[in-house]
């Protein structure tokens, strides 16, 4: 029996990896189930789950959640510092961190300090911190184990030594030339250019493959979502620019690719449906039963691949070029997206100011050096400080 934390287990991922630990009632059980406002969503997986301990946003959240659970054996805890105390608890073996955007990164790495396997999907944690959060791996001897589909997928297709090497493995050692990261293209990889820009928050949401939170559907529309997997993978697999590529393929069957010097590409394929993802980080080493049916390469179609179009996706640029300027960009351009993208929900701003918002943060002078947690979390108020600027000067013209 292993028991397990949910951070973030209202959301997409949250629910997904409940549907997998519902299927095996003999291996796992939940040690502490996290939300921000989803109360009563989050007392009913608690009725159902019985963890030990259930974490809310605030105060009046927790008051709610309370009531809710009369009777019941959890406690209720709520703020920043109860999440990063139920990721450090030593009465759970795994931690699945699912919090969407930065404000995961501290409880992720409490969860990587204390030891923890960690499953990542929340990406924008390992983009904002990239060395200091495989450093902090190394120290603590945590395993990560990468839950986010594409990485997942690499994963599976590197050979076994690379795989006990999350950050630190030599790709060109292990016979590999280099990753190819899929990416469909989102639900606007046709749309004429000129019709980007009155696209609605509504329409970015309708991912054409895969059903996920609203951040991360904004993302993938913009792409911005491969651009952070981009950096993402740059961490995990300790890549050099010549090896990460990435390539559109709007069918979402193969979710990444293994190139190999020999000429061998390994793929991963399946259903575009995370539980197969987190059911492989669940039950390592051994395969476990997800709920996802097989692939019917009957009714698959033609697979078919293209290289991204950088003038339909400038923030995959904008990403690509932020992953190998250093840490400074690549913090301030997760900080400017994440803002850009509640503003473009909020329909504050149109979907092409995203990019351009984005851009305009990283014009700003950057520190060159980032040593420490705090400084990361002091550039990442500025950038959001410099995003609100920036909104309101797109909003201007
Ligand atoms: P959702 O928006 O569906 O869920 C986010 C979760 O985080 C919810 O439980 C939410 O609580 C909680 N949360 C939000 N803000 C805060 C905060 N400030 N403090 C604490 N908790 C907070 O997101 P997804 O599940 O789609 O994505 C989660 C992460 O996984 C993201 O980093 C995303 O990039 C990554 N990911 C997602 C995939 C997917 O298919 N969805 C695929 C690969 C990676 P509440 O519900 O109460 O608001
Ligand atoms: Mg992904």
């Amino acid at each position: 029996m292993r028991s397990i934390t949910i951070l973030g287990a209202t959301g997409s991922i949250g629910e997904s990896t409940l549907d997998v630990v519902r299927r095996h009632p003999d291996s796992f059980q939940v040690f502490a189930l996290t939300a921000m406002s989803q109360v009563t969503k989050l007392a009913q997986l608690c009725r159902e789950f019985k963890p030990e301990v259930a974490v809310v946003g605030d105060e009046t959240s927790a008051a709610q959640l309370q009531q809710l659970l009369a009777g019941e054996a959890t406690e209720v805890v709520y703020g920043e510092q109860a999440l990063v105390q139920v990721s450090a608890a030593r009465q759970s073996d795994i931690v699945m961190a699912s919090i969407v955007g930065a404000a995961g990164l501290k409880p992720t790495l409490a969860a990587i300090d204390a030891g923890k396997t960690l499953l990542l999907a929340n990406k924008e944690a390992l983009v904002v911190s990239g060395q200091l959060f495989i450093e902090h791996a190394i120290k603590s001897g945590a395993k990560i184990v990468p839950v986010d589909s594409e990485h997942n997928a690499i994963f599976q297709c590197l050979p076994e030594l690379a795989r006990q090497q999350i950050g630190t493995m030599k790709l060109a050692e292990q016979g590999i030339d280099y990753i190819l990261l899929t990416g469909s293209g989102g639900p606007f990889r046709q749309l004429p250019l000129e019709q980007l820009a009155a696209q609605t928050p509504a329409a970015a949401c309708q991912h054409p493959n895969w059903s996920m939170g609203r951040k991360i559907s904004v993302d993938s529309a913009t792409m911005m979502n491969k651009g952070l997997e981009y950096i993402e993978a740059r961490w995990l697999f300790n890549c050099q620019p010549e090896q990460l590529k990435i390539v559109i393929h709007p069918q979402s069957v193969i979710h990444s690719m293994v190139q190999y010097i020999d000429g061998s590409v390994l793929a991963q394929m399946g259903q575009p449906d995370m539980r197969t993802p987190i059911a492989h980080c669940l039950g390592l080493p051994e395969r476990l039963r997800s709920g996802v049916p097989g692939l019917n390469f009957s009714e698959t179609g033609a697979l078919t691949f293209s290289p991204p179009d950088f003038a339909r996706y400038p923030c995959l640029q904008l990403a690509i070029d932020s992953c190998w300027q250093g840490q400074s960009a690549t913090t301030c351009l997760n900080a400017a997206n994440e803002v850009a993208v509640e503003a473009f929900l909020n329909e504050q701003i149109g979907f092409t100011h995203i990019a351009q918002v984005c851009a305009r943060v990283l014009e700003h002078e950057l520190p060159s050096r980032i040593d420490s947690i705090e400084d990361l979390l002091a550039l990442d108020s500025q950038a959001r400080q410099w995003t609100r600027q920036a909104l309101e000067q797109v909003n201007n013209v």
